[in-house]
């Protein structure tokens, strides 16, 4: 069995491992875990620059027909206020965000049977007049409705496949299957977009085997985003009092996971996720300098931010008047200088973020 350093050197070479030098990678202590974070901090470098992908979060709904265990969104939670956005309003807020500078619009929400394919198409194309490319992570659907998106103008998708254990899966996702999960993946790929998967880490019962797995997945699918939280127990779900769940293990597990994806795919868009900052208040920017290259500031308005509640303790979510989208802008922005890193003025995409906007191929 090789030692830690030499599998940071062979994954920053070869940008392949097998499964139990993953496991090995995953399990190494503090002192070469930051070997681990250096490594893939370089590859990043290498592969995607210095500069910062920028993408504006919207939150359009947090109504949800699903009902995942670890979600505030889930259906059976009654105690949040539920809230869906006009497709005007969602219209408005992308152009606040396209006049802030953001050349990509992100749009999420619940699975909610309102947006409906006719509904989701029409504020794609008026978003995709704004002169943005548009991400979209609105869950599972068919390949008919994907390819109707894209053809409206999408050109990214994000659908975590949150664990590839199958048994974890399906008890964590009630009336899900991760068969149906990849499937959706392979729809994604299919209709022409730009596929965004990921894990969510430190789930009751989930293995580190498994997290190697899910690693060799994004691989095997040749992901071209990977985002990964920690997850964060919320009180309105049955996992509020899951056993042995650790958020700073979490945190940590999922910044090693991030950089050993890095390795494994180097010239993919990596975000510091928001729930890695909700964490530790110097999550996404250590997120930045061990491998990843995107932040999703939120740019939904101040009143709806605070019912998206995925998890509790979301970060830049205030009562005042300061938790503006161009706050929210700004703050991101001087933290990312004052790590010596840039702002990316291009759109973002896969590759060398294609100067043929809008589509690459
Ligand atoms: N409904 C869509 C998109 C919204 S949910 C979907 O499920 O794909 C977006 C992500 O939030 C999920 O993929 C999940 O990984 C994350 N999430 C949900 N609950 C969480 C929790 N308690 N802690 C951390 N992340 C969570
Ligand atoms: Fe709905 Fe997504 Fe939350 Fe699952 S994770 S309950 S699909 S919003």
């Amino acid at each position: 069995m090789k030692t830690t350093t030499e599998i940071i050197e062979k994954a920053a070479k070869s940008h392949n491992l097998e499964k139990k030098e993953v496991v090995a990678l995953l399990q190494c202590d503090a002192n070469e875990t930051q070997k681990l974070f250096k490594a893939a901090d370089t590859v990043r470098k290498n592969f995607v620059g210095d500069a910062v992908q920028l993408r504006g979060l919207i939150e359009f709904s947090n109504i949800c027909r699903q009902n995942c265990l670890y979600c505030g969104l889930r259906r059976s939670n009654k105690t949040i206020e539920r809230y869906r956005l006009t497709p005007v309003q969602i219209v408005e807020f992308a152009k606040n965000a396209a006049e802030l500078g953001f050349k990509t619009i992100v749009l999420q929400s619940g699975e909610d049977a309102y947006f409906d394919t006719p509904t989701m198409t029409k504020i794609i194309k008026e978003i995709k007049a704004l002169n943005v490319a548009i991400t979209l992570s609105i869950g599972e659907k068919t390949l008919a409705q994907y390819q109707a998106y894209k053809k409206a103008g999408a050109d990214r998708y994000l659908l975590r496949i949150e664990t590839t254990d199958a048994a974890l899966y399906e008890k964590m996702n009630p009336g899900m299957t991760l068969q149906n999960r990849i499937e959706c993946l392979k729809n994604l790929q299919l209709a022409g977009f730009e596929v965004g998967t990921g894990s969510l880490v430190g789930l009751p019962g989930q293995s580190i085997e498994s997290i190697a797995c899910d690693i060799l997945f994004f691989k095997q699918i040749n992901a071209d985003m990977i985002g990964i939280g920690p997850f964060i127990p919320n009180e309105d779900t049955p996992l509020w009092c899951a056993p042995d769940v650790e958020t700073e293990r979490n945190l940590e597990l999922s910044l090693k996971m991030m950089a050993i994806t890095r390795l494994m795919l180097p010239d993919i868009n990596i975000p510091a996720t928001t729930a890695m900052e909700t964490i530790d208040p110097a999550g996404r920017m250590l997120a930045l300098q061990s491998g990843a290259n995107v932040v999703m500031p939120n740019v939904t308005q101040r009143q709806y931010k605070k019912q998206y509640a995925l998890y509790p303790g979301k970060i830049s979510i205030s009562d005042d008047d300061s938790d503006t989208p161009e706050n929210c802008r700004n703050s991101v922005i001087a933290k990312i200088k004052s790590i010596d890193r840039v702002v990316s003025t291009d759109f973002g995409f896969r590759g060398n973020n294609s100067p043929e906007f809008p589509h690459k191929n």
